[in-house]
């Protein structure tokens, strides 16, 4: 039973051990602060310390809560009941519904989602007579977090604090709306936390019962707490003497990287002056990586100043291994196209796809490797997020383009009718589903004729009309100048991406990932002949989703990463802008890149065996070629832990049959030439495609056929089942290997 105790060393058994009294360990990545976090949870069961319901834990998501109850549930050799382990908001939740009577509202209080809360505070904010124009809800709802971040109720906030909104009525208008909320019996995000908080200060006879019953405390990712979530920690873990404060929290000042979202990594230096007799244990012993990317890693962090301070050194005993590798690359089509073979060549090796990961700074950065994956057939997750083409933007968009292509594609005109608000209610949609349906004939059509009569109010009709006028405009401009400025032009003048800026003028968080997303399908459409082609191709891609069992490859953005480890790790993208990214240039404080050097450092201590940085020399915008510079943080990799390899080193890689080097299925592609450790690069990539007249080839959709012609990367194919097409070489496969 003792057993996990002695795959411990002694400082982390120090720290399991060590049960009574508040505790801090400070550790950097891969120390096993998360395992010793498990193994005190099962000692403190296994020694009859406490009941499985007397350890209060606290995980920084759902998925880590589910891991540390299976470990837990491993190590007893039984599942564990009626745990209290969770993130902060799941936990607080689980406690406001007991006590929500104390903050007036019922245990069956909603939880409202970020579009009801932001209907909702519109509403207050025009009750109150407020120029939405001048003061948009979104900057007011922003402000509003803040103070719920930092524990304030509206009676908290204090007139000095409210200056930034709507000339200094921010606080009543936060007040009126956490009435609202309760007239609703509704609660926001924020206010789980919020309201338990005020409750613990304000009702000691509850808060004593917590103390009571939470014996034990135990915190992972501590670094990120918000202010909020400290003050409801202290609460519960001050218990009054002689009542031992049994809190244990883990953390790595270096891996603070949600600042954004309020995390202050001062709750860590408080930690010992809020609670007496603390003690803090350091563990230095990296179990999770090679000695390589760990030299890496803290070579880069060293970077930063106003750290605490912690020593790392490889703990396993196999820590030797490959370098980290910087690959430089001629564009994000070949960067993917890399990770790609490696990714193919790990599996023909018998790597288990689960245990690599590709890590993005920004989302947007997903659509290269997630079309590549889908062309080698490698199934792929997207953990905490959607995948490219599923994402709300990218289906706009898409759905514009459809009818801007195929105009009786309903279901199409359905989704963007009304999308920017063109102030079509209920009764004008029906209006023309009624003509459509009497008149059997596509929705569309029905809109251009309804716009001629006086069906539709003034306003609507205007608006519904300059949309069939947009949509004949821009047939001609496909016509005329190519697809590409087609979707360019119908996404700027249907309104649909000043939609999307309005909302990042109004500090909309989301909204610039949107806007990004949506010049990443353009990027992307620059890869096909037509608008028919791109479209046939996203088909084929959204049904390629395929409900694939068994291992896949990992996609996530850094952020998402915290906390998970895996043999191989990619990362992408590390260029100037993109990370560190614009955003954090732009705001020029040393404060704001040394977060994104944490986020890199968090990247590269992900990895076990293997971490392979990327960056590409150039990025097309709309079909122009503009130069990228590689990241900072590239340089600032100690020379000795890392190999850099350009075209010319990734070829002849590619010779060697090492694991990751292996020749690809499409390495027989020319890689253009660029100097190993050379930043510049200046020729353009070759073109031309392996293929010639004659090959027999298949395609993912329309199977087996022959190439007729070749013209620089495009073939045209006479498939046996389908019609003749022209494709990217890159979509075919030679028929011996399909
Ligand atoms: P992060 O800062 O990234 O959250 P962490 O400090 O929480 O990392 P863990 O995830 O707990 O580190 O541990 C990293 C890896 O090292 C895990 O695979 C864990 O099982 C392993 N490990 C931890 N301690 C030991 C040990 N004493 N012996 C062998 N392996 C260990
Ligand atoms: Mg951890």
């Amino acid at each position: 039973m003792s057993q996990y105790l002695d795959t411990l060393n002694p400082e982390q058994r120090e720290a399991v051990e060590t049960l009574d009294g508040p505790l801090l360990v400070l550790a950097g990545a891969g120390t096993g602060k998360t395992r010793v976090l498990t193994a005190r949870f099962a000692h403190l069961l296994v020694s009859g310390r406490a009941r499985p319901w007397e350890v209060l834990s606290v995980t920084f998501t759902n998925k880590a809560a589910r891991e540390m109850r299976e470990r837990v549930g491993a190590i007893l050799g039984r599942p564990v009941e009626g745990l209290w382990l969770g993130t902060f908001h799941a936990l607080c939740a689980r406690m406001l519904r007991r006590r929500a009577e104390l903050v007036g509202l019922t245990s069956s209080f909603t939880i409202l989602d970020t579009d009801d809360q932001m209907r909702l505070l519109k509403q207050v904010m025009q009750a109150a007579g407020i120029d939405l124009k001048r003061w948009p809800e979104k900057g007011m709802m922003a402000e509003i977090q803040r103070w719920k971040d930092r524990g304030l109720t509206p009676a908290r906030v204090t007139a000095a604090e409210d200056t930034d909104y709507a000339a200094n009525r921010g606080r009543a208008i936060y007040e009126a709306y956490q009435q609202r909320l309760r007239e609703l019996n509704a609660a926001d995000f924020g206010d789980l936390l919020l309201h338990m908080t005020e409750i613990l200060r304000t009702h000691p006879e509850v808060l004593a019962e917590y103390h009571r019953s939470f014996r034990y405390i135990l915190v992972d990712e501590y670094q990120d707490t918000n202010l909020v979530q400290y003050l409801w920690l202290r609460l519960l873990a001050q218990r009054p003497d002689p009542e031992p404060q049994n809190i244990c929290c883990v953390g790595d000042d270096d891996q603070s990287i949600y600042s954004w979202r309020g995390a202050e990594i001062e709750n860590i230096l408080r930690f010992e002056k809020d609670f007496r007799g603390a003690k803090v244990v350091r563990l230095e012993a990296n179990y999770r990586s090679t000695r390589p990317i760990l030299g890496a890693a803290a070579g880069l962090i060293a970077r930063n100043t106003g750290r605490l301070g912690k020593t790392l050194r490889p703990g396993r005993a196999d820590a030797e291994g490959e370098k980290v590798r910087v690959v430089s690359l001629w564009d994000s089509e070949e960067e993917a196209r890399m990770v790609g073979e490696r990714i193919e060549a790990a599996r023909r090796a018998g790597h288990d796809l689960s245990e690599i990961a590709i890590l993005v700074r920004t989302g947007a950065q997903t659509r290269s490797f997630e079309e590549r994956l889908i062309v080698l057939g490698l199934p792929y997750r997207m953990v905490g997020g959607q995948k490219f083409y599923e994402r709300a933007e990218v289906r706009d968009a898409m759905a514009y383009l459809r009818v801007l292509h195929q105009p009786a594609d309903d279901l199409a005109f359905e989704r963007i009718v009304n999308t920017p608000k063109r102030g079509l209610g209920d009764s004008g949609l029906r209006a023309i589903h009624d003509l459509a349906r009497a008149e059997q004939i596509p929705l569309a059509a029905a809109a251009a004729r309804i716009v001629e009569g006086d069906a539709l109010k003034p306003k609507p009709r205007t608006a519904l009309r300059e949309l069939m006028q947009g949509f004949a405009r821009w047939r001609q401009v496909n016509e005329k100048d190519g697809h590409v400025v087609a979707a360019a032009t119908v996404l700027e003048e249907s309104g649909y991406t000043a939609m999307w800026q309005d909302e990042a003028a109004r500090k909309n968080i989301e909204a610039q990932g949107r806007l990004d997303n949506l010049k990443e399908l353009l990027r992307a459409m620059g890869d096909f002949a037509s608008l028919a082609g791109f479209l046939d191709h996203v088909a084929l891609v959204m049904e390629n989703d395929e409900n694939a069992e068994g291992a896949r490859v990992q996609m996530m953005t850094l952020h998402a990463a915290k906390g998970l480890e895996f043999d191989t790790v990619f990362l992408p993208g590390w260029e100037e802008g993109l990370f560190p990214s614009q955003r954090s240039l732009d705001e020029g404080g040393e404060k704001a890149l040394e977060e994104e050097r944490r986020l890199a450092y968090v990247g590269i201590t992900r990895a076990r065996k293997r971490a392979i940085i990327s960056h590409a020399a150039n990025r097309r915008i709309y079909g122009t070629w503009s130069g990228a510079i590689p990241s900072r943080f590239l340089q600032e990799l100690p020379e000795e832990m890392v190999t850099r390899e350009g075209g010319a080193a990734a070829r002849a890689q590619r010779d060697t049959p090492s694991v990751f080097g292996g020749a690809g299925l499409l390495a027989r592609r020319p890689t253009r030439v660029i100097e190993a450790g050379a930043w510049e690069v200046r020729e353009r990539p070759a073109q031309t495609t392996g293929f010639r007249r004659g090959d027999r080839v298949f395609h993912e959709k329309f199977g087996y056929g022959t190439i007729t012609d070749v013209a620089d990367d495009r073939c045209e194919v006479a498939f046996d089942k389908a019609d003749t097409k022209r494709l990217l070489d890159r979509f075919l496969k030679p028929a011996s290997e399909a």
